[in-house]
Parts: structure tokens; sequence; C-alpha cells
């Protein structure tokens, strides 16, 4: 069960958040996060959705890399999108990745974890506690 956050994001809120604030939202593929940041990445959209003058602003790809990291490309530019989209990425920096708590430590998860979970996916993840323990498990 080591891939039961795997990176991505849910194909029905895309679809809502297309239809609400159309070419603004990139395509599912552009947005590369785990379920933990989902209500963030929501909220994000909603913020900026309701900015007046965003006209020429696409948010291009956003992405989880290491733990705490999330990146956010943008094009064009809307008065208020930069303290949005800061504030998204300062949020990542303490929400769990699994599930939305506050976060609480990095799990490395290094080539070593490959031993005890083959298909683990590597890179560090930033967590709550009860995710670490129960994640840690997994990965031996
Ligand atoms: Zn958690």
């Amino acid at each position: 069960m080591t891939n039961g956050f795997p990176k991505g994001f849910d194909p029905d809120q895309h679809r809502l958040l297309r239809t609400l604030y159309g070419d603004l939202v990139p395509p599912l593929e552009m947005i590369s996060v785990r379920s933990g940041l989902y209500a963030l990445v929501d909220h994000m959209f909603a913020q900026i959705g309701r900015l007046p003058h965003r006209r020429d602003l696409r948010v291009v790809r956003i992405e989880s890399r290491n733990a705490g990291w999330l990146e956010i490309v943008t094009t064009g530019g809307a008065a208020g999108a930069g303290d949005i989209i800061a504030d998204a990425e300062e949020a990542a920096r303490r929400t769990c990745e699994h599930c939305s708590k506050p976060a609480r430590m990095v799990v490395k998860v290094g080539l070593e974890s490959l031993l005890s979970a083959p298909d683990v996916v590597l890179g560090d993840r930033l967590l709550c506690t009860d995710c670490a323990d129960a994640f840690r498990k997994e990965i031996g």
C-alpha cells in the first residue's frame, strides 16, 4: 500500500475547477500533489478566481517537489495573485501531504526504503505524526 498517496489531483475536483475558473486552471496532468494538498490547491483557485482583473493570468503547473516545497508556475499576471500564490506555497510548508493536518516532520524516503517497499516513490515527505507513523511502517 505504499502507493496509497500517489501524486496527481482528483479528476472530479479538477473538472469542477475548470467549470468555475476556465483557462486559469491547467490540464489535470499538470497538477502533481498528494491528496493532503488538494484542499489547499482548491482554495488557491477559489481565491485567484475571485480577483477582478485576472484575464491573462494562467496557472501552468503545480507540483510538490520535496518535503513541504510546492512549486506553482504561472504566466501573465493579476494584481493580488502573487500574495495568494505565496500564501499557498507557505501553507504547503506546514501541511501534511497525506491528510492535510498540521505537519510535524519530514520522513526520508531514500533508496534503502526500496528494500522493504519496492514500489515506494522516492523523495522526502512532510507529514503529521499519525501519517508519519503509518508511512514508516509501510516503508520498514
Ligand atoms: Zn497526516
